[in-house]
């Protein structure tokens, strides 16, 4: 019987060391591998096509996921990339209209250029993803919860869609939001998950990540070619950080939840606040669907202040713990402005948000503080 998912982030993919007894994976930092006879490798021969750190990583990684295969890479938008690079001229992908504003980028400024055609739609319902498919779409991009705005996409339904679908699409989640603790994808019906593991997999804000977990063999054996052969790979060094935050994944993301739900409670109640985004705070139109497919609601609020887009640049900046700054998913708390910062690429698009809109990641520092620093912040409003 396989263990259980927390059993799983501390020992999945990871023996201690045959020749010392490490408990820990060794980093391996090494570009090649001394071979016993011309041809004649253990395993490893070159460390841009494999690394036995790395390898660790992509065994737990995968295990998380419940994949038969994972792929691990340098960046989150190397490894959205590697997947795109599966598909070609003239085929249409189909994504949600609330992606990270790399992806957004990423298609629409540079793949674009390669005869790559795309379009946006609201992912929260099935139908419109049904409606807006052509005879040519191959690939259906989701995330879940959506960014920035923690919109629910029904994953199941839409996996049923696309299966019923005469053009097959296949359906990549970028499950970086939730991480594997709350949901995975693959059981849900997805072909591939893509992960940001700069984000809450590594968990403390010291490396760049990605990762690609996927079941079906041939894509498994075009996306290690091309991670060999276009070569976006992570060093030994990140993949041990990696490994490392994964040990602690499950706890971590408890608490994150379970801050960020009190928080979500703390500003749907402030007279300074319009509307806040929290998948499962009662005032989310999708709280039971949210509920169903995630085991907590994760550690992002979204919210509208009242005032425009000055007074939401204003809480940002007047905030002492909560740290302004782009990314998330790490143990500290951050605060940002998505339409000044992160999504600053989507302005004039469908995609763009509102200018009142702020975003937190929320970390595991104590509650009493975090909410202390917020009021004081929404107070110089
Ligand atoms: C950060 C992020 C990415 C991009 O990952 P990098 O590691 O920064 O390249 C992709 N998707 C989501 C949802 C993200 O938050």
């Amino acid at each position: 019987m396989p263990h259980k998912f927390e059993t799983q982030t501390i020992h999945a993919g990871q023996e201690p060391d045959p020749q010392t007894g490490a408990i820990m994976t060794p980093v391996y930092l090494t570009s090649t591998y001394v071979q016993d006879a011309v041809g004649k490798t253990r395993g490893y021969e070159y460390s841009r096509t494999g690394n036995p750190t790395r390898a660790a990583l992509e065994a737990c990684l995968a295990a998380l996921e419940g994949a038969k295969h994972g792929l691990a890479f340098a960046s989150g938008m190397a490894a959205t990339d590697a997947v795109l690079r599966l598909f070609g001229p003239g085929d249409h992908i189909l994504a949600g209209n609330d992606v990270y504003g790399g992806t957004f980028r990423l298609f629409d400024k540079e793949l674009s250029r390669y005869g790559f055609k795309f379009d946006f739609v609201n992912p929260r319902d099935p139908a419109q993803i049904e409606a807006a498919l052509r005879p040519e779409t191959r690939l259906v991009w989701l995330e879940t919860p959506t960014n920035p705005y923690l919109g629910i996409v029904d994953l199941p339904a839409v996996a049923k869609v696309l299966k019923s679908h005469s053009a097959r699409p296949l359906l990549a989640v970028d499950n970086t939001f939730a991480t594997p603790y709350l949901q995975q994808p693959l059981a849900l019906g997805a072909d591939f998950v893509i992960h940001s593991t700069t984000k809450y997999l590594g968990g403390h804000s010291d490396v760049v990540g990605g990762a690609v977990l996927l079941n079906d063999d041939t894509h498994f054996e075009r996306l290690a070619f091309l991670q060999n052969g276009v070569g976006a790979v992570p060093g030994p060094m990140d993949c041990f950080l990696v490994l490392r935050g994964l040990k602690t994944l499950h706890v971590r993301m408890d608490r994150h939840a379970a801050n960020a739900a009190a928080i979500g409670d703390f500003l749907a109640n402030h007279p300074k606040v319009e509307t806040i985004y929290y998948p499962f705070h009662d005032s989310h139109p999708q709280q039971r669907l949210a509920q169903k497919q995630m085991r907590n609601g994760g550690g992002m609020v979204s919210f509208e202040v009242r005032g425009g887009a000055a007074a939401a640049r204003k809480v940002a900046e007047a905030t002492r713990i909560f740290a302004l700054a782009e990314s998330l998913g790490g143990v500290e708390s951050i605060i940002e402005v998505p339409a000044a910062m992160t999504h600053l690429s989507t302005a004039g698009s469908p995609l763009e948000v509102k200018p009142n809109l702020v975003r937190l990641s929320v970390g595991i520092e104590h509650l009493d503080d975090l909410l202390s620093d917020l009021d004081t912040a929404l107070k110089q409003a």
